[in-house]
């Protein structure tokens, strides 16, 4: 047998070991969670396998995960019959960081600092399997992968810059397939080893996992035993003069070990959506994703008829970190089964279109097919009309959070996905129905609270026909805007788009309500008070003060001309009818750049 090699970290681990070990002390129990999380991913993993491989299954033992503990060496083991690693796979998985947990842990870490530092988000992100160095000394990993034919140990210390990798040689140790962790735990850690101790972490935190957590507990049962007679007792009944002797029997509790079912196995989405409570959506979510913080809609339903599939969905109360997550639907947020195996949640706008790809969930289906792959997914008639469901859901989901109590809700969604609704105006004219009652902007009436074009549409002069709106890169400058003064003279409420989408996002949607957006910083504004005969007069008057403009300005402008929609401002600078408005010209530029 070659002998244990050693290995370096990349230096991210390094740097990322100690930022875990030194920022997440207080909140050391999320060890367990992590680790049954990667646990349950390797199970998911060998199941989906199996479905064309069956054979892979065919040695007997069942998808679980087992946990065991030794409280007077402070040991803890965690044991699952998951997809296992190879010895290259334990380089590639343990020793870098190419893994999605740990990379957004570190690019939020990152995005925080520039935004300040705040260590506190740390706290909030699930950091994988290094978390184990928050309790432990060591850490093994002893593993079998179905691709080899051998079995690896991974051995790393806390504080330590290598890690070793050598062959498994201990029959007793061998395992048919799959993980051991064997966790050394630090001196004053070893409370975790504890069976109550580890229950109750497994109860709380991976209460939905969707396979067996078994741990090893003691268990009594009383049973009735004969004894010898007390002689104390026998003595008096000497004195008493009885000489019939009594049987004594007593109750005594057998003490043995066992494993002991720990978690809820049902899927939490197979369950009668009245009896599940919110804490338990949220739970689920928070186990399932990764995340600490609780969503901040969910929505559970079953659909019948021409395709079956259950689902539930959640809107995040954050959005993803990175500023290019806008773009990237690749979120892995959905999680697809069929028949309660999980496939994938590597999409790619097959479930979601990209503007919602922040939706996260789970959809199980029994009308596709187990095997079904990326090819079946892009072209399945029974996907397009889950996708059609899924989106419709998605709108009543977040049209509830604008119907919340608390009017905090929307004002955060609207933080953190707005501009997600908004791309939806110009990427899914299908949905402008729905996407349009979300909407929110600030207004000349509003520049406070936002408002959503039902309230602006309620708050319409009689015979008022449009919506106004101006474009502008802030509340202050749309404020200020020479155009709107006559508007506002009449008490008429103006949009300020002040987002550089908005405008553009308006001018998809075209109409809410029938009622037209119109931009009044175009040149034929119309506010249905034409004076056609003084207009005439003035025109005549000066038309030659125009001209003279025009020729001083020369190809600087298209056209000099007279307005009536000035009060206090001598003169505007305005788009044509057809042109880009200032806005759109600021936008386009800064594109170009
Ligand atoms: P993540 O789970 O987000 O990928 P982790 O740091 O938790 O990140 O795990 C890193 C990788 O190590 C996993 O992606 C997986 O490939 C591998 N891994 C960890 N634990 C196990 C396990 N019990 N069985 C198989 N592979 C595992
Ligand atoms: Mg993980």
């Amino acid at each position: 047998v070659p002998p244990a090699e050693k290995y370096e970290y990349q230096a991210e681990v390094s740097r990322l070991m100690d930022l875990i070990v030194n920022s997440l002390y207080s909140n050391k129990d999320v060890f367990l969670r992590e680790l049954i999380s990667n646990a349950s991913d390797a199970l998911d993993k060998l199941r989906f396998l199996s479905v064309t491989e069956p054979n892979l299954l065919n040695d007997g033992f069942d998808l679980d995960i087992r946990i065991q503990t030794d409280k007077d060496n402070g040991i803890i083991t965690i044991t699952d019959t998951g997809i296992g690693m190879t010895r290259q796979e334990l380089v590639d998985c343990l020793g870098t960081i190419a893994q999605s947990g740990t990379a957004k842990f570190l690019k939020t870490l990152k995005d925080s600092k520039d935004a300040g530092g705040d260590s506190n988000l740390i706290g909030q992100f699930g950091v994988g399997f290094y978390s184990a160095f928050l309790v432990s000394e060591r850490v093994e990993v002893s593993t079998k992968s179905p691709k080899s034919d051998k079995q690896y140990v991974w051995e790393g210390e806390v504080n330590s810059s290598s890690y070793t990798i050598r062959e498994e040689t201990d029959a007793a140790k061998l395992i048919p397939r799959g993980t051991r962790l064997t966790l050394y735990l630090k001196r004053d850690d070893k409370g975790f080893a504890h069976p109550e101790k580890i229950q109750k972490l497994v109860k709380n935190y991976s209460q939905f996992v969707s396979f067996p957590i078994y741990t090893w507990q003691e268990k009594g049962y009383t049973k009735e035993v004969e004894v010898d007679e007390d002689p104390v007792e026998a003595n008096k009944d000497e004195q008493d003069g009885t000489t019939e002797k009594k049987k004594k029997t007593k109750t005594v509790v057998e003490r043995y070990w066992d494993w002991e079912l720990t978690n809820e196995t049902q899927p939490i989405w197979l369950r009668n959506p009245k009896e599940v409570t919110t804490d338990e959506y949220n739970e689920f979510y928070k186990n399932t994703f990764n995340e600490y913080l609780e969503p901040l809609a969910s929505s559970h339903f079953t659909t019948e008829g021409e395709v079956e599939f259950r689902s539930i969905l959640y809107v995040p109360s954050i959005a993803a970190t990175g500023k290019d997550d806008i773009v990237n639907p690749k979120t892995k947020n959905i999680r697809l089964y069929v028949k309660r195996v999980f496939i994938s949640d590597d999409f790619d706008g097959e479930l979601f279109p990209r503007y919602l790809s922040f939706i996260k969930g789970v959809v199980d289906s029994n009308d596709l097919p187990l095997n079904v792959s990326r090819e079946i997914l892009q072209e399945s008639r029974i996907v397009r009309i889950m996708r059609k469901r899924l989106v419709r859901k998605a709108f009543d989901m977040i049209l509830g959070i604008t119907l919340s109590e608390d009017k905090d809700d929307y004002v955060k969604f609207w933080e953190n996905f707005g501009k997600h609704i908004k791309l939806g105006c110009i990427e899914d004219r299908e949905n402008h129905k729905r996407i349009a009652p979300l909407l929110r902007f600030f207004s000349s009436q509003s520049e406070e609270d936002m408002i959503s074009l039902d309230e602006y549409v309620e708050n319409m002069k009689t015979d008022q026909k449009d919506i106004y709106y101006i474009a502008a890169d802030s509340v202050a400058s749309a404020r200020n805007a020479p155009f709107l003064e006559t508007l506002a003279e009449k008490d008429i409420e103006v949009l300020f788009l002040v987002d550089p989408i908005d405008e553009v996002a308006i001018q998809n949607l075209k109409s809410y309500k029938e009622k037209n957006f119109v931009d009044i910083s175009k040149e034929d504004l119309d506010l249905g008070d034409k004076n056609e005969e003084k207009e005439k007069e003035i025109k005549q008057e000066f038309g030659q003060t125009c001209d003279w403009i025009k020729n001083r300005l020369a190809d600087k402008v298209a056209s000099v001309q007279i307005s009536n929609r000035l009060r206090s401002s001598p003169c505007v600078l305005a788009s044509g009818k057809f042109g880009w408005s200032a806005n759109m010209e600021r936008l386009m530029k800064s594109q170009a750049v």
